[in-house]
């Protein structure tokens, strides 16, 4: 036998991969080589590090392209121009990799956490899961960052050897860190919290543009809050006469730009104060990346002012009412009918239960197939 067969020759890109990242990556950020790799052990690809593998089985997962036509806030009947469940995803990953790019972190590894992050939403955004949580309360409940782990770790079917994505536990933990917040030993990486950080910054401004084109609220309101003030004032500092519009494209554009901007400093002035030198050191301080004291006021003043003003309008109540009477009643039908589910999910009840399956099912479903089942199998008279 030749040496080359005895050993197989390593593609450059795997060799470039650990040396570019010593070069660029922080020493308190996740290097590739120093993954504990997965749950069903799976040999290094030749030129994708693990992240990057990871990012890629999420992008490529049936959750993730359901994700287009899930309630971000607000439903497809609204019209065309807000956020989707997934464009709110891109958004994330676009600030939570320039947040990573510009503190040296493990872009790869952001990147999937930030496209998994809301992997586990049901249908009608967190009116979907008010209804699947009561409907489970005695048994668990329903979280949809658990919901996520459950995906990415059992629900996907796309590889033969494993169930799930069987992600590298890095990521897993990442996302594990955003459900249990209080254990120690599960305290986020400064990836997770970049992501956190940026899925912060996203629906605080997002929410608030989608409910001026839907013309729920004047500009004239929000330009009441300080943080909308202090944005209009930067925005006017270079350019005074504004249209309405031009006016909101410009604050929006600021309140990333600046927002983005104090994480960074903030962040980078706590990992420099603190002597941070090493992922368990992150780990173990105090959360890293968050914003100054005084932006996180205005934005709490802001979030006050959404849920008030935009979470509650009419409008949404209405459709959160209908969303949560179509889930229970599909919830207590499929019960009672549990022939209606598709043969994987029948066979996954004697491992999980009726309850908890008939859950899973209800969580995949996007806004419009839940519709259409609702109105196909329970809506009509009520079958003998
Ligand atoms: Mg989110």
């Amino acid at each position: 036998m030749s040496s080359s067969a005895q050993h197989p020759p390593t593609h450059p890109a795997a060799l470039d991969l650990a040396e570019r990242e010593n070069v660029l990556l922080a020493a308190y950020a996740v290097h590739s080589a120093a993954s504990r790799g997965r749950k069903h052990p799976e040999a290094p690809h030749p030129y994708r590090g693990p992240f990057q593998r990871d990012r890629d089985r999420i992008v490529h997962s049936a959750a993730y392209r359901r994700l287009s036509a899930k309630t971000q806030v607000f439903t497809g009947e609204s019209g065309d121009y807000h956020r989707t469940r997934l464009t709110h995803t891109i958004e994330v990953a676009s600030v939570a990799r320039t947040l990573g790019r510009a503190l040296r972190l493990n872009e790869d590894l952001v990147e999937a956490l930030a496209l998994a992050h809301d992997l586990g939403h049901p249908p009608f955004g967190h009116s979907g899961e008010k209804a699947l949580h009561d409907c489970l309360i005695a048994h668990g409940g329903f979280c949809h960052n658990r919901h996520g782990l459950r995906i990415v770790s059992e629900l996907e079917q796309r590889y033969l050897a494993f169930p799930g994505l069987n992600l590298s536990f890095e990521t897993l933990d990442g996302q594990l860190s955003r459900t249990m917040k209080e254990r120690a030993d599960l305290r986020p990486t400064v990836e997770a919290q970049v992501v956190d950080a940026a899925d912060s910054v996203t629906y605080d401004t997002h929410d608030a543009d989608d409910a001026l084109e839907l013309r729920l609220l004047p500009i004239g309101e929000l330009l009441e809050l300080s943080l909308w003030r202090e944005a209009e004032k930067r925005v006017r500092q270079r350019a005074a006469a504004l249209d309405d519009s031009q006016l909101r494209r410009a604050i929006l554009h600021e309140l990333i730009d600046w927002q983005v901007g104090d994480l960074l400093e903030q962040t980078l002035t706590q990992l420099a104060n603190q002597g941070i030198e090493s992922v368990q050191a992150a780990q173990a301080a105090p959360l890293l990346v968050r914003p100054s004291p005084e932006l996180a006021e205005q934005k709490l003043e802001l979030e006050r002012f959404l849920a008030g003003r935009v979470y509650r309008d009419p409008q949404l109540l209405r459709v959160r009412d209908m969303a949560q009477h179509m889930l229970c009643e599909m919830f207590a039908g499929y019960i009672a009918r549990p022939e209606l589910l598709p043969v994987g999910y029948r066979n996954r009840a004697a491992q999980v239960g009726w309850r908890r399956t008939v859950g899973d099912y209800l969580a995949g479903m996007t806004d419009r197939y839940a519709q259409q089942e609702y109105a196909r199998l329970f809506a009509g008279p009520k079958r003998g």
